[in-house]
């Protein structure tokens, strides 16, 4: 067991953690040079030394940790880390008992108690994902506290963690059996190939589960789809399997088009009735509105920040011309699902954004569908920042 550290927190943010406020900024600590092991316990404390909360100094973008409990006399040791567990496993048992959805999150950072740490599940494997050094440090009696309080068939996991904020690429495997990949996992009855020991990502982002749901339930039958920004081409599944007449997906990585294939193909969809396109999405909105193409559904997912050749994109600064290109290539009455997972802003800012594409073109609008994250990506009350996600289906005319 570690010692702890008293830290204290100035006088400007020691209400906050006394309600509950999980993440341990710079900002709050009275003396943040103090903090050199990543993974120290840490006992925030105000200035005259009463206990305010526990948690563990690891660096991330975000900050310097995070608060694990609020109870003094609690350890952080193996068994605490089983409580977590096992709280956050039962909120999700309708997730483990339905045989049509076999993927999805387990534990959700600080929106489960335990900040810099994700747990996704895939078909009885476990997909442990690290933000820090510091919460890596707990990684023996983590795993340990897994196996313990539920059956793994295996265990992976993700470093999203080194000096330069980076992903190091290494053998994600970490104990039990090891899986074979492409593992084929089920969302709502889609089929989904995903790698578990493949790169940064696994070819699904769980998040989006109710969005494709929607469009397939609702959105897809009978229409043109246009996918932008596609990777997987995830979106574009759910769209052909609800119906759509045709999909085309467009991601400027190589690697889309045969992992788009892969997904079509793992749901038995022919691909090659489908469009799969390498290319600038930039550059394939100028040349649909040279050949006067139109969709009934345009979807808008782009990484936060990006950067091609040509362009570069920051959603906070451009999903309004996004969204302008997206519109000049909408059928009237035809619907764009804007997404976006920035955390730097919230739902009333991504609103404007849309209805300042709106004004500037003259055109009217209605907002049909509204979604943030699925049950299972739990939030905190008191970090609604941890809600990054905001997506819009957005009616024209
Ligand atoms: N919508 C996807 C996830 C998108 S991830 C899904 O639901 O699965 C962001 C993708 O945008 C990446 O695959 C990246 O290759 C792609 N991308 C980034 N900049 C791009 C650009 N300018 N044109 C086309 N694709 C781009």
């Amino acid at each position: 067991m570690k010692s702890e550290i008293s830290i204290k927190i100035n006088d400007k943010f020691k209400a906050e953690y006394a309600k509950g406020y999980p993440l341990i900024t710079k900002e709050a600590l009275e003396n943040p040079d103090m903090l050199n092991t990543e993974g120290s316990i840490l006992k925030l404390v105000d200035k005259q030394g009463r206990f305010l909360s526990k948690g563990y100094y690891g660096r991330q973008n975000k900050g310097y940790g995070w608060v694990l409990t609020n109870n003094e006399s609690e350890t952080i040791d193996q068994t605490f880390f089983e409580q977590k567990l096992t709280t956050a496993i039962s909120r999700r048992q309708a997730f483990f008992n339905n045989p049509e959805t076999t993927a999805f999150r387990v534990l959700n950072g600080e929106g489960d108690g335990f900040g810099g740490l994700i747990i996704d599940y895939y078909d009885g494997f476990y997909l442990l994902s690290w933000y820090s050094e510091g919460v890596y440090t707990f990684k023996d009696r983590v795993i340990a506290a897994l196996q313990n309080v539920i059956e793994c068939k295996g265990i992976y996991q993700k470093k999203r963690f080194d000096t330069k904020g980076q992903y190091i690429e290494e053998d994600d495997f970490v104990a039990g059996e090891r899986g074979e990949f492409p593992m084929v996992v089920k969302e709502n009855g889609v089929n989904f190939a995903v790698y578990l020991n493949d790169g940064a990502m696994t070819g699904i982002f769980l998040d989006q589960r109710d969005v494709r749901n929607t469009i397939k339930q609702k959105y897809a039958k009978g229409k043109t789809v246009l996918n932008t920004f596609s990777y997987t081409g995830a979106f574009s599944v759910a769209a052909a399997l609800g119906g759509a007449t045709k999909t085309t997906s467009v991601d400027l990585a190589k690697r889309s088009s045969s992992k788009t294939i892969e997904q079509f193909s793992v749901n038995g969809i022919d691909f090659e009735s489908q469009d799969i396109l390498v290319m600038d999405v930039f550059n394939y909105f100028k040349y649909a509105k040279r050949k006067e193409l139109k969709f009934d559904l345009v979807v808008l997912d782009p990484p936060s920040f990006a950067r091609s050749k040509k362009y570069t994109f920051s959603t906070s600064k451009d999903y309004t011309n996004l969204m302008k290109e997206a519109i000049a290539i909408t059928e009237k009455n035809g619907v764009i699902v804007a997404s976006t997972n920035s955390a730097s802003f919230g739902m009333k800012k991504f609103k404007g954004f849309i209805d300042k594409a709106f004004k500037e073109i003259g055109g009217k609008y209605s907002i049909v569908e509204e979604f943030t994250l699925p049950s299972d990506f739990r939030v905190q009350k008191e970090f609604k920042e941890g809600n990054y996600l905001k997506v819009l289906f957005v009616k024209l005319g």
